[in-house]
């Protein structure tokens, strides 16, 4: 018997396979879509089994070395859908493959130790046992154990001392099995289920299980979307059938999770990139042993080996997050439909404010609209303000406007929560010298370093590059450093000192490092241990405090400043998520948003609610521009060390697809990329615009290929890019 086996060697032009025999002891083991070691060439490396046969036309073939985790394998399923990742997105087909295994079965780092067990005792003779028991007088605590055995308690070895358990051993009156232990291990945390509301039965009704339909929920914020997704999840358990949950950031997964587990018990797992490797490897086999029948997780969840999928909920589908923004760079949402053509069941997008692609499929009637409009019983949609921050300059109030700071002091006299929202991490965002002018900046990146104050360095977002701060400047050497700009350290700072007996957490990339942190943080918030939750977009999506009853957004223009044809639709999205934060329950609540551009249209958009409005107006520009969703893009970056070089060869690229797409395509560029510089790579950037993608993916596979083996020069590309 023979195995056609793709290898994982870095050169594009070998994502072919090979034949390779298979040895007489892995004849029974070995399965399609196992991982295999393989000799190639001189070397050993690491492949797939995407084939087996019985016969091949080749001689001189080698063997197969080794399976290297005969647990774990790619079913039919999978195994297609790979072809169709490295089709849309251009990757190679075994980069798609380790893309759906979880990262502790990445075959560099495999290890085979991830199993855990606990030992348990049974009875392996009764009669004996009752025997024991009969002519015993003594030996209390051994009887106890036959006793509990025989009442068909399950007791862990470890719950007796070995002199007591070791001569039951001995005489075969009882012995020891072992069975597997997850890491993680839910039981039902039962929670009152709610009845549910017309509108909510409604939306449920509307969504046919038995079609590959696609259905858009549109939701405003605290609608009761996550109980419909529940409900929904229900029917489709009751169908015997199982369910993919995805949700756009971990921070959000801890709620949801255990809202999750109230309802469904042990047939949750879990999957998201902040679980151990032990963990992910214990919920992945719980997976494939069909022991859990609902995931929830974050992008990479959409993979997961689950059989009988009935229904795929995204649940805030415009977000971001669900495009991967490296090889593979793969969009949740297009992965998911892809899998319920297969499974011929319905994909539940959910959002209070999607996408203009999404809603804009809705409206042509591709994707079927579910409209919620009313938030849950009492609760009502928030006030919200726009604060002028020039008026408030005048005044000297640089951070905190007068109206946020009695909104605060108001709330904190009532035992309310207040969220602040500041997307910027860090200290201060740029650093000068008053003396010479000088500013700090990556020198492998171009862009200006952070000061972040309790590690006292300077720090690079992008590569991680980090510099002690000194206080003095570089280029002038004087002691004349000046920090400008705000973000989230120095908000706290500002905070703590204003209101002094205030409980006050941050949550950000640096104070959630550590594995738990995310947990921790909103059960505190949970539990009432803070009054001032601050932090960036992290606290942004889905988190649901009854008690929130103010939100403070302190710069509303960092979103609105970014320069991409998006920034509109995402401040939209941004601020009205942040807003959606406040006043979920019975108490009102109420959103103060301090901008310097009172008069900007997104923010009345934000202000009023108003999402058809901004649809309408963003429309008109997508239109006018000829962006998405009336045109695709295509994003290809030329990436080198060598400046003269990269800006050459994109020059190359621009002059090809001139030639090879005519009035295909639109093409723009070259131009610098909007980070030019990164890691010590220059970048240009190349943007098409067009209507079929047919049309333009062989003039792409072919610039792939050529700068796939090319020495100087990189291509990415990026095949409908969230941000250009
Ligand atoms: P969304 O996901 O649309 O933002 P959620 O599903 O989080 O909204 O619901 C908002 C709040 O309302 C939650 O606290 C939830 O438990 C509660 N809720 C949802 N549906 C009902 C219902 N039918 N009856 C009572 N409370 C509900
Ligand atoms: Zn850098």
């Amino acid at each position: 018997m023979y195995a056609d086996v793709i290898v994982e060697y870095g050169v594009k032009s070998l994502d072919r396979t090979f034949t390779y025999l298979i040895p007489e002891k892995f004849k029974n083991k070995l399965k399609i879509g196992m991982k295999v070691v393989v000799p190639f060439g001189k070397v050993t490396i690491n492949g797939f089994v995407i084939n087996i046969k019985d016969t091949t036309e080749n001689t001189d073939l080698k063997e197969i070395i080794s399976i290297t985790n005969e647990e774990f394998s790619l079913n039919k399923e999978l195994l297609e859908l790979g072809k169709y990742l490295k089709e849309s997105t251009l990757c190679t087909l075994i980069t798609a493959y380790n893309t759906m295994f979880p990262s502790s079965m990445k075959i560099k780092t495999i290890k085979n130790n991830y199993n855990l067990y606990d030992t348990y005792l049974r009875i392996k003779d009764i009669n004996k046992a009752e025997n024991y028991l009969n002519y015993n007088t003594k030996a209390f605590r051994r009887k106890e154990v036959i006793t509990r055995l025989l009442d068909r308690e399950i007791i862990l070895k470890n719950e007796y001392n070995l002199e007591i358990i070791n001569p039951l051993i001995k005489e075969g009156i009882i012995d020891i099995y072992k069975k597997t232990k997850y890491r993680i291990n839910k039981g039902l945390i039962l929670e009152n289920k709610p009845k549910l509301t017309l509108d909510q039965e409604k939306a449920i009704n509307e969504v046919n299980l038995n079609s590959n339909d696609i259905y858009l929920i549109h939701g405003v914020t605290g609608s009761g979307k996550t109980e419909v997704y529940m409900s929904l999840i229900e029917k489709v358990l009751k169908l015997n059938k199982t369910a993919i949950m995805l949700v756009p950031e971990i921070s959000l997964t801890t709620q949801i999770v255990n809202r999750f587990y109230g309802r469904f018990g042990s047939e949750v797992a879990i999957f998201h990139s902040a679980l151990s490797d032990g963990e992910r490897h214990d919920e992945y086999k719980k997976i494939l042993a069909g022991e859990v029948k609902v995931v929830v997780g974050t992008r990479s969840a959409i993979f997961v080996p689950l059989e009988n999928i009935g229904v795929i909920i995204i649940d805030e589908e415009h977000s971001t997050n669900y495009k991967q923004e490296n090889n593979p760079r793969y969009h949740a949402i297009d992965i998911a439909k892809k899998r319920c053509e297969y499974h011929n069941c319905p994909l539940v997008l959910g959002s209070a404010t999607p996408s203009l692609e999404s809603f804009a499929r809705a409206i042509k009637n591709v994707y079927k609209l579910v409209t919620l409009d009313k938030r849950i019983g009492k609760a009502v949609m928030p006030k919200i303000s726009l604060i002028d921050m020039a008026e408030e300059y005048k005044k000297r109030n640089m951070i905190i406007s007068d109206a946020l700071d009695n909104a605060i002091r108001d709330r904190l006299i009532k035992h309310e929560q207040v969220m602040l929202f500041l997307n910027r991490r860090g200290f201060t965002t740029i650093v000068t010298c008053k003396n010479c002018g000088y500013t700090y900046k990556c020198s492998n990146c171009e862009i200006t370093l952070t000061y972040h104050k309790t590690s006292n360095n300077l720090r690079c977002h992008y590569c991680g590059y980090t510099k002690l701060n000194n206080e003095i400047c570089p280029s002038c050497a004087e002691k004349a450093l000046s920090y400008y700009g705000l973000g989230t350290e120095k908000l706290e700072t500002e905070i703590k000192e204003r209101y002094k007996e205030a409980r006050i957490i941050r949550m950000d990339a640096d104070t959630t490092t550590k594995k738990g942190s995310h947990e921790k943080i909103i059960s505190m918030i949970e539990n009432e241990e803070v009054d001032i939750i601050l932090g960036t977009q992290m606290i942004s999506k889905g988190l649901d405090f009854p008690k929130v009853t103010l939100v403070g957004v302190i710069n509303a223009d960092e979103s609105l400043n970014i320069p991409d044809f998006r920034s509109g639709e995402y401040t939209f999205s941004l601020l009205s998520q942040v807003s959606g934060r406040a006043g979920r329950s019975e108490i009102p609540g109420e959103v103060i948003i301090q901008t310097f551009n009172p008069d900007d249209k997104t923010l009345n958009f934000v202000k009023n609610n108003d999402y058809p409005d901004l649809y309408n107006y963003e429309m008109q520009i997508r239109k006018v521009l000829k962006y998405p969703p009336y045109f695709y893009l295509t994003s290809i970056k030329i990436v080198s060390k060598d400046y003269n070089e990269a800006s050459k060869e994109a020059t190359n690229t621009v002059n090809y697809l001139k030639r090879v797409l005519n009035d295909k395509a639109i093409i723009l560029g070259p131009t610098t990329a909007a980070m030019f510089k990164i890691k010590n790579y220059y970048r240009f950037q190349i943007v098409l615009k067009y209507k079929d993608f047919n049309h333009i993916k062989d003039a792409l596979k072919y610039l792939d290929e050529v700068y796939g083996n090319h020495k100087k020069v990189s291509i990415e590309i990026d095949i409908n890019p969230i941000r250009i």
